[in-house]
Parts: structure tokens; sequence; C-alpha cells
């Protein structure tokens, strides 16, 4: 997916010249502008943070249920184990390229130093169309997958869980074929999102929407929202109605906010009275696709990300907000559930506008937080309460929230320099790591 594009406006200075849509390249390039604002940081150990420690490649074939034999191609990728085990779900999707992987799992290793949990990052894809594919085929898809990654994965050097298209069925596989290679150990902690009566934790299909939820309402309170002082009757449009999209949509609306449009890979809808999340469930359940929801008006995606709203909520792919589409964007906030939304350049415009933007690696932390959490209770073979799993969510979320906004202000007081919030977060994010490796030292 290293699309270069020609950008169609160029009403910036910045934003004159073709843009990199590499998501790998653009990991690095955030890393590089933050790690300006990183004390005592010696180039050296600049290079090792900032590079994939390992990357798995492999190709599998799958029997179908035609008969014929298929090959997959797949990746796991290690960013960085540094602050303890690779961390990062598994994506399963047609366009899952290489540099994609390297830059969600480089995401991994900052985010979960933001949440300040005790994982490095890893991610996971397989280049396939899970849509076109029976449970059957699927299920010997990941098992087979989860065979050839072998010991590359486990409880302790690197713990798998669901992405795009992949769910807690799809987790349920990876256990079992993990236990049937690894039989007479507690092998729950091997991979997190798992469904509730396999070690898996409440909350945990929630949490990347709560913890949206709970880092907006956080950014809010902290008045670090020009104009915006409540989700209460505040507009909300969603990109993406999945995991993070649909279970945003319902927190969202419980919390006040209006949800104004929502959309899918098929296209979006717009009511300005407000979506009913359940009903628009309900129909992309029956129908396969929000689009044609009773009450709503059809819209596009690009229409969607151009809706005048309070809170844009990006909960699909890489590269949505771009800089041939930015000049388009009326809102006060963006919230990024998806990771890698927001491009660089896009970024630079969005700030300059006066639009701060809620940066993935705080914004959808809420999920690998709770995944901490499963992995915790797997361990110590306990079981939390909802309202337990809720709580402390909401304590690392904020205590995440208000240490970015800090980081900001301390740029500020010590370099002169109004940096954005994701610089803030990658300079938070990339303090601690720096911090861990310095302390370890390098091996041997
Ligand atoms: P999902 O597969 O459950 O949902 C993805 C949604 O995006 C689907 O509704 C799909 O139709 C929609 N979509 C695809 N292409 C689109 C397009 N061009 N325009 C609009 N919508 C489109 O996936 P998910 O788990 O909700 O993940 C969504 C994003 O959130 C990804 O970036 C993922 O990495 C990120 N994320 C997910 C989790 C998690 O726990 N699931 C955690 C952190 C981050």
């Amino acid at each position: 997916m290293a699309v270069v594009r020609a950008n169609s406006r160029k009403n910036a200075a910045e934003v004159a010249a073709p843009e990199e849509l590499n998501p790998y390249r653009i990991a690095q390039q955030q890393f590089d502008t933050a790690a300006e604002y990183v004390a005592n940081f010696p180039a050296g150990l600049r290079e090792y943070l900032r590079r994939t420690m390992r990357m798995t490649t492999v190709e599998f074939p799958v029997e179908m249920d035609d008969g014929t034999t298929k090959m997959f191609k797949a990746w796991r990728a290690l960013h960085s184990k540094v602050r303890g085990p690779g961390k990062g779900g598994i994506r399963y999707h047609p366009d899952v390229s290489a540099d994609e992987v390297r830059a969600l799992a480089s995401w991994m290793t900052w985010k979960c130093a933001v949440a300040d949990i005790p994982f490095g990052g890893a991610k996971g894809g397989v280049v396939c169309d899970p849509k076109t594919m029976s449970y059957a085929e699927r299920r010997r898809l990941t098992r087979r997958f989860i065979a050839e990654l072998g010991d590359t994965i486990g409880p302790h050097t690197d713990i798998p869980a669901p992405d795009v298209n992949t769910d807690a069925n799809t987790m349920a596989w990876i256990y079992d074929t993990y236990d049937m290679m690894h039989a007479g150990k507690n092998n729950l902690p091997v991979v997190t999102g798992k469904p509730i009566g396999i070690g898996g934790s409440l909350g945990r299909n929630e949490a990347t929407a709560r913890g949206c939820l709970f880092v907006t309402s956080r950014a809010i309170a902290q008045g670090a929202v020009p104009g915006l002082t409540s989700l209460d009757g505040a507009t909300v449009a969603i990109q993406g109605f999945g995991n993070a999209g649909s279970i945003a949509a319902q927190l969202f609306r419980a919390a006040g906010a209006r949800i104004v449009a929502v959309s899918d890979s098929t296209g979006g809808i717009y009511a300005e009275e407000g979506i009913d999340p359940e009903a628009a469930i309900a129909h992309k359940k029956k129908s396969g696709s929000v689009v044609g929801l009773e009450g709503t008006k059809n819209i596009t995606n690009d229409e969607l990300l151009h809706t005048p709203c309070d809170v844009l909520i990006p909960a699909a792919f890489e590269n949505q907000i771009r800089a041939d589409n930015v000049a388009g964007v009326q809102t006060k906030l963006i919230a990024e559930a998806a990771n890698g939304p927001t491009t660089p350049a896009a970024d630079k415009v969005l700030f300059g506008r006066g639009i701060p933007v809620l940066p993935d690696i705080l914004t959808n932390s809420g999920g690998v937080t709770v995944s901490y959490f499963e992995w915790v209770q797997n361990i110590e073979n306990e079981k939390w309460t909802e309202d337990e799993v809720n709580a402390q969510l909401k304590r690392k979320m904020e205590a995440a929230t208000d240490a970015v906004l800090a980081m900001q202000i301390e740029i500020k007081d010590t370099h002169k320099v109004d940096a954005d919030l994701r610089t803030a977060a990658f300079a938070l994010a990339i303090k601690r790591v720096a911090g861990v490796a310095m302390a370890r030292g390098i091996w041997p």
C-alpha cells in the first residue's frame, strides 16, 4: 500500500509536495519528529528504537472447501520487546503488506508505553479476503498460520490479539492451536481478546471504544478542545462500523452525544437528528451494510469525513485524512480509534487550523490495556468483574491522557515549540522506552 498521491488542493505550502502514504515510513517520520524532544537520546539508541526487531514471513497452504489448495502469505513483526513481550493484533485483509505490519507493530510499542503497560510492540497480518472465505476455511487458515509462527509467539514472548477482520472466535482458534502444540501448560495468556468462556476478559470487546470515550472525555474536561466543554449534546461522525466504530457509536451516544453519521466499507449514512446505533447494527447484520437505514440519508465515505460535527472518529484504516481531503474536515476534534488514519501532512494542516487530534497511540490504547488485564487474569487464574475492568481502564486512560497533555506543555517549556498531541504522545512513549533500554543496557 506504498502509494504516493499527488495533492489535489495546494492551499498550504506544507501540503504542496506529493504525499508519502507508506505507513511504515509515516511511522518512522512520526518517531523522528518526536525524538527531537527527547533529552539524552544517543543516535545509536535512536536507530535501534526506530527499527523492527524481527520480521517473520510465512507462506503456507490451506485446503479450501472445494478441495483445491490455496497459498497465503502472512507476516508477524516484533518491533520492540524493551518494555516487555511483544503485543499486537492480527489483521486479515487483501491489502495487508509487510510495511503496514511493521508500522502497526511500531505503533503498538509506543501505544503500550503511552498506556504504561509492560509490553513491547508486535503485529500480524494475513493477505486474504475473509469475506469470501467460509468459517471452516478461516479456521484452517488461522491454525496453519499459528503453527507456522511456531515459538515466535508465546505467553511471555509475543502475544497476539484481534484486529481488522479477526474476532474472539479467531482468538479461540489461536489459543487452541498453540495449546495443542504446548500441552500441559497454562497457555491462556498466549493470546488476548478470547471468548469469555476461554479466559477472555469481561470488557475486552468494548475496550477500544470505551478507551476512546475515556480519552476524549478527559481531553475535553482538561480544556484541550477549543469550543467543546462536554460530550453531552455533542455531534459525532464515525468512519468504520466494526468493533471499534460500532461500539464507539453506542458508548458515545450513552454519554449524551448525537451520532450524526456513520460509515462502513460500502458507504455512509447521515441523520441530523441522530442515528440509533442499535438500529444501525441490526440493519448491518441483516443487509451487510449500514447504508439504507430507514430515516437516514446515504452519503459517501468522503462526505462522512467532511460532515460538520464536534467529534470525528476515524475507526477504519490508515491514511483516511490526507493532504488531499483535509481541507474539507469540519470538526472541533479528531479522536483516532483507528491506527494511522491521519497522515503527517494532514496533521500539520489540522494543527494549523487549531483542530486537536487525539492520536491513535493514546486514543485506541484501551484495547491493548484490557488485553493486558486479560493476560494478568490468565496468569493469576482470576476473573475480574466488568466494573473492575472498566474502572481500571478509566484510571489508565485518564493517566495516559494527562501524561500526553503534560508532555505537550513540557515540550513548550523546554524547546519553545508548540507540538501537536501526536508528537507529545510519541515523545512521552520514546522517553519511557529509551529510559528502560538505557537502564537495561544493550545485550550482551
Ligand atoms: P473491524 O474489522 O471490526 O471493522 C472495520 C470497519 O471498517 C468495518 O465496519 C469496515 O466495513 C470498515 N471499513 C473498511 N474500509 C472502510 C472504508 N474505506 N471506509 C469506511 N469504513 C471502512 O476492525 P476494528 O477492530 O474495528 O479495527 C478498526 C481500526 O481500529 C483499525 O485501524 C484497527 O487497527 C484499530 N484498532 C482496533 C482495535 C481492536 O481492539 N479491535 C484496537 C486498537 C485499534
